[in-house]
């Protein structure tokens, strides 16, 4: 996942990329960053943690300047450590330059190779620092040239920040595959991997960035570059199963809508089943089961309660506290549960281990019988894109029959949206708009 965020022409622009970064934790949790621009001395402050754990007044009072750009980071590629924190900040023969990036470029290894040969000298084991040595060999007038010359050579998902003395351009890859919205705040310009980190810092939408388009963004205007064509628009479809927050707009309707949608699509679907209550794995479940409860007029319960206090602090540092992990994060609330036929809609199932663990808790509660739902089809296949799904042989859907898997959450049913109505609620096409490899094992 990852999030990043960037402003211009705000004399607050390292306390509001706090604020779009704050908005934008859900994206990951390892660390974070900010780069500001002081008057053309670019000021660089990351560390490890949540956002409100790496920055504080003092911080933020160090970063002066007029731009800013952030960035917060879940590692998919790169180990999990300081000098993998971005925004990565070199200086090369291009000057100070900042980079901050979201994705996952599937031809990184080949790159560095050649460059390493060359008489690069990496910084970091994260695959984002190859553009910058990229950009250093081959070199156009501009920092827009440069980047319009390099940029066709990465191969995967990006959606780029660059920064450099006055200038902050934005990039995002041919197919679209991780999102990068363009905002507006009085003179500011804002870039965000989702709208609701604009709205949060008191900006104004305005529109995506398309596929294979750089903005640059200087001296107080706005300009658009195209350095490739678009292949096929294809947004990673998990943005709205689970990573965008439900206050976010996706392809044109807000993530809320599109999972209620995909609840009342699962209903429709599966109107021959019978129960007492419909309830969802928090967060994102909830969503969902209230769009089946409505579409099936089966009532919608809270059966879980959840500790909001659980994030990255929980270590699981032994076999004994790693025990109490479910139970921690999520308690069924016996009254709602006992007795009772229970429709339970999460948003995917990858390994099984966690749904195993939910189900045997409402089980232990009294639940009668549980009907597993998934909003989405079977996950057969990993992501390339930077999502962190597991390797292909621990993806359950990939190894074991339907069947198979409802016996090893110890579900007594088990059900699978299509992938028609999850494209449908999302606001595509069959096979157009949307990245849906992991469901079908094709890979553009
Ligand atoms: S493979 Fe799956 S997780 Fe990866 S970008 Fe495509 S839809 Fe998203």
């Amino acid at each position: 996942m990852c999030g990043i965020f960037g402003i211009t022409d705000n004399s607050d622009a390292s306390k509001l990329a706090y604020v779009g970064l704050f908005t934008l934790q859900h994206r990951g949790q390892e660390s974070a960053g900010i780069v500001s621009d002081s008057g053309g001395i670019l000021l660089h402050h990351v560390g490890m943690g949540l956002v409100n754990e790496v920055f504080n007044n003092d911080v933020l009072e160090i970063l002066k300047g007029r731009s800013a750009i952030g960035h917060i980071r879940y590692s998919t590629t790169g180990s999990s450590h300081i000098k993998n924190a971005q925004p990565l900040l070199l200086n090369s023969c291009l000057g100070a330059v900042a980079v901050a990036h979201n994705g996952n470029l599937t031809n990184a290894d080949q790159l560095k190779d050649s460059l390493q040969k060359n008489g690069a000298i990496f910084q970091s084991s994260s695959d984002s620092e190859v553009i910058l040595h990229l950009a250093a060999r081959y070199r156009g007038r501009r920092l827009e040239d440069t980047l319009a010359k390099n940029l066709p050579k990465l191969a995967g998902a990006y959606a780029f920040l660059f920064m450099t003395p006055g200038k902050i351009i934005g990039a995002r890859d041919p197919y679209g595959y991780r999102p990068l919205v363009l905002g507006k705040k009085g003179r500011s310009f804002i870039l965000s991997s989702e709208t609701c980190a604009i709205e949060v810092a008191g900006g104004k939408t305005i529109r995506e960035i398309e596929p294979g388009e750089m903005v640059i963004l200087e001296g107080g205007k706005a300009r658009f570059k195209r350095f490739a064509p678009v292949k096929q628009f294809t947004r990673c479809i998990f943005e709205q199963v689970y990573f965008a927050r439900p206050d976010s707009e996706v392809a044109g309707r807000t993530v809320q809508t599109a999972r209620y949608e995909i609840g009342a699509l699962l209903a429709k679907e599966l109107k021959h089943i019978k129960a007492d209550i419909v309830s969802g794995v928090p967060d994102s479940g909830t969503v969902y089961a209230l769009g089946f409860s409505e579409e099936s007029w089966i009532p919608y319960q809270t059966a879980f309660m959840r500790n909001h206090y659980t994030g990255r602090s929980f270590i699981q540092p032994d076999q004994c506290l790693r025990e109490f992990t479910a139970q921690l994060k999520l308690a069924p609330i016996r009254d709602v549960i006992k007795g009772k036929t229970i429709i339970l809609i999460d948003d995917s199932l990858v390994r099984g281990t966690t749904s195993r663990k939910i189900v045997a808790s409402l089980k232990r509660a009294g639940a009668k019988k549980i009907i597993m739902a998934i909003a989405s089809p079977p996950i057969i296949s990993p992501c390339y894109f930077g999502i962190d799904t597991p390797n292909r042989e621990e993806l359950i859907a990939n190894k074991l029959s339907i069947d198979k898997i409802r016996r090893f959450i110890g579900a007594d049913e088990l059900h699978y949206l299509s992938l028609e109505s999850l494209v449908s609620a999302c606001g595509g096409h069959k096979d157009r708009n949307f990245c849906v490899s992991c469901f079908t094992g094709k890979y553009f």
